[in-house]
């Protein structure tokens, strides 16, 4: 009898070395025949670093008092848009930190209608703060493609860690239900994650699978989309919040495991990452962000170099140098 995904996970997490280089071979055979060569670029881009939430493990949060804060106008955000077209990046996160839900929203929405009207961004998918039912709805009838909520760890213990009593984002099952509610509301693709080394990483990678079937339940045509970010040695952020090294081998048999587990789903990896790593990565990975930017303004508006960044990005490489190696390697990039 098949496995299910999630005894196929656990599967792949417990392998030895010898046959995780099998498992590897079919998730890259799976990537090739549902995405040939053909990789997706992405960046973030940030309309808002004000935010009343105080994650241990962010730039963004709020004790971070000596921080400049910033909310882009919609015509600073659809000016970012349009650099990064520029660039060559037609697949658009837009990140916001959170604040009063009205004026909150109302920002959101400008700026998402901002960046539609006058960009040719081919792919929008936003990330920011648990919203209404309403709310996606209404985010889904003004072109937002995809709703991304990464539940950083399903472990409620570290959860609560991490998240000071009484904001927002420590409402745990608030968050874990935000993708229902937007899947409720029309939205046809969601983004799922977990922040690596802020948990378990195993138990973490089933309960994110579980998650993922359950949306599944809602609307069984739904797009997921998996993302595997991870807090890295440098980040200053991440003092008091890192309780697990996950190493580039650990989460790499991750993105095996959830390759073959949900083969038609992206899989995500960000500019966090060494673009050695990224590449050695593209064979089972279809999204990658690179040469991107987690300040409010990074890439046009706001250029003065002394921006909030929400954490760090690796900058070893440019977009353009990333590009070509990943050409280089048989890969081409939309
Ligand atoms: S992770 Fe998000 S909610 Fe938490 S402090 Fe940063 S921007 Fe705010």
């Amino acid at each position: 009898m098949p496995c299910s995904p999630l005894e196929l996970i656990d599967k792949v997490l417990s392998a030895s070395g010898d046959e995780i280089s099998i498992y590897a071979e079919d998730a890259a055979a799976l990537t090739r025949q549902h995405f040939g060569n053909r990789r997706t670029l992405f960046n973030p881009l940030y309309v808002s670093n004000v935010c009343v939430n105080d994650c241990s493990y962010c730039g963004y949060r709020r004790s971070n008092r000596n921080a400049q804060r910033r909310t882009l106008t919609p015509a600073e955000a659809a000016a970012e848009a349009r650099a990064l077209y520029k660039r060559g990046v037609r697949h658009i996160l837009i990140l916001a930190g959170e604040y009063a839900i009205k004026p909150y929203f109302e920002m959101l929405l400008r700026n998402v209608r901002a960046i539609r009207e006058t960009s040719a961004a081919r792919w929008l998918g936003v990330e920011v703060a648990s919203l209404d039912q309403d709310h996606y709805a209404q985010l889904a009838a003004d072109g937002v493609n995809c709703i991304a909520m990464f539940q950083e760890t399903y472990d409620r213990r570290a959860y609560r860690s991490l998240h000071s009593c009484g904001d927002p984002k420590a409402d745990f099952d608030n968050r874990y239900d935000s993708l229902f509610r937007a899947v409720r509301a029309g939205i046809r693709e969601v983004g799922l994650g977990v922040l690596y080394g802020v948990g378990d990483w195993y138990s973490d990678t089933l309960a994110m699978a579980e998650h993922a079937q359950l949306l599944l339940r809602e609307n069984t045509s739904l797009k997921l989309r998996f993302a595997f970010p991870r807090l890295m040695e440098s980040d200053f952020q991440s003092r008091g919040a890192r309780s697990q090294t996950v190493t580039e081998d650990i989460l790499f048999r991750i993105m095996v495991a959830v390759r073959l587990a949900f083969p038609h789903s992206s899989l995500v990896l960000t500019g966090r990452e060494s673009s050695r790593y990224l590449r050695d990565c593209l064979a089972v990975v279809n999204v990658v962000g690179k040469g991107g930017s987690t300040v409010v303004g990074g890439y046009e508006a706001h250029q003065d170099g002394n921006g909030l960044e929400q954490f760090s990005l690796n900058t070893d490489q440019s977009l353009e140098e990333f590009r070509r190696a990943g050409m280089n390697h048989g890969f081409f990039f939309n």
